[in-house]
């Protein structure tokens, strides 16, 4: 079939704008607007006269007028958007199924090979108007805020994108899970259990540093992902912890990472503390929670009986580059599926006494059971130091000081063990 043939087809429908019919041919030609290809075809069939073409004079059977009030749209939306920061901007609509259906009949019906759907002239056509009014630019891959036009309701309903901050923590005090843990007996609902907090624990890693956050972006919530995770009685010192924070609908987005970091410092009051590196995206945390890491533990361990230092350093080299078969340990088995895991102990040593216990630092693979790697868990760990000293032996404190995706070629320098600071608590 011939364009023109293919035009006045098109133009027996029903009376159609000049959006509508050039966009049936949208994909065609570049360059040219759909209202003026529209325009162009109409007058170029006029003038072949082979059939009868109305000018545009009644409501458009497709689209019902709808890009006659395309103005009107990009106002709907810059309101909807004021009070948001933003830099950059998309546009998206609900389509009532109505006009889809129209325009995909047509398609069909005729053929056509390259026609652009409504929603496509829609959105570009009000982002247009709208960048041009608030001077911000439409980004299709990582806009900060989609603004989406429900065709039928006449309104807009705003999507604000998350933003992301990389980092490190260091948890200073123990009894700090890393995540907001809801309530077992309510599950975040409330109840007497937990005093109507919904929680198991008034506080988390995440929200220390996330409370701050969700304050000054004016934001709906902030969500931790972290670099694997550390006991609740375990510390986190040393290098800390990297992690991303998730800013989720942040009202305001425009801040410098020092002050930020300043602030959350103060507000954690020495619990918690971090670092913010960088500005970070959704594929970062995706990166962040996949990483193999090595993790090095400072762990003060109590034997039953009278083992010097060099007894015990010699049991720990029998665990050195070995891989450890663990049963899920007793103390979590409720929680995850029983099964045996192997993992491997990079490096493990004695560095000091403290009130009859033993300072042994550890680097091991990522998923380690580090209590069950010393107290053996009743023969479910196996190697484990109990097993190689044939004396009960158990962790009574447990720090994480490094946390690495890779094994560090040599060891950090720092590793302070200052008295009275591996105390049990
Ligand atoms: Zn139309
Ligand atoms: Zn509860």
């Amino acid at each position: 079939m011939e364009l023109l043939d293919r035009v006045a087809s098109i133009l027996e429908y029903g009376p159609i704008c000049d959006h509508c019919l050039g966009r049936m041919f949208g994909k065609r030609s570049h360059g040219l607007g759909n209202d003026e290809r529209g325009r162009a075809l109409r007058i170029t069939g006029s003038i072949a006269g082979d059939v009868a073409f109305a000018p545009e004079q009644e409501v458009c059977w497709i689209c019902n007028g709808l890009f006659a009030e395309l103005d009107l749209w990009a106002d709907r939306v810059a309101k909807a958007l004021e009070g948001i920061e933003f830099d950059t901007l998309l546009i998206g609509c609900r389509v009532p199924p109505l006009i889809a259906e129209s325009e995909e009949m047509v398609w069909t019906d005729l053929s056509l090979t390259h026609p652009e759907p409504l929603k496509a002239e829609f959105n570009r056509e009000v982002g247009k108007r709208v960048s041009a009014r608030t001077g911000h630019e439409v980004d299709f891959t990582h806009p900060d805020v989609v603004a989406i036009a429900d065709l039928a309701a006449g309104e807009v309903e705003v999507q604000v994108s998350p933003l992301f901050i990389y980092g490190r923590y260091w948890k200073y005090e123990r009894g700090i899970p890393q995540t907001r843990w809801h309530c077992r007996v309510c599950r975040g609902e409330g109840c007497e259990r937990c005093g109507f907090t919904g929680r198991m624990y008034a506080d988390s890693v995440e929200e220390l540093i996330g409370r701050p956050l969700i304050e000054i972006f004016s934001a709906d919530d902030a969500v931790l992902h972290g670099a694997g995770r550390e006991d609740i009685d375990a510390r986190m010192l040393g290098t800390g912890r990297p992690f991303v924070i998730e800013v989720v609908a942040p009202i305001t987005r425009r801040h410098d990472l020092t002050p930020l970091e300043d602030v959350v410092n103060r507000s954690a009051g020495g619990r918690v503390a971090v670092v913010f590196d960088h500005w970070s995206d959704r594929r970062e945390v995706e990166t962040i929670k996949s990483e193999k890491a090595y993790k090095k533990y400072s762990i003060l361990v109590e034997i039953d009986g009278a083992f010097s230092k060099e007894e015990v350093q010699t049991a720990l080299k029998t665990l050195e580059g070995v891989t450890i078969h663990q049963r899920t340990p007793a103390r979590v088995s409720h929680r995850r599926s029983d099964r045996v895991r192997k993992r491997r102990v990079k490096e493990i040593e004695c560095v000091g006494v403290q009130d009859c216990k033993f300072l042994i630092e550890v680097l091991g693979e990522a998923g380690l059971y580090i209590k069950e790697l010393i107290s053996g868990d009743d023969g479910r760990t196996t190697p484990s130091l109990s097993g190689v000293l044939g004396a009960a032996a158990r962790v009574t404190s447990l720090d994480v000081v490094l946390v690495e995706a890779v094994v560090p070629e040599t060891r950090p320098q720092q590793m302070k063990t200052e008295s009275g600071e591996y105390g049990t608590s």
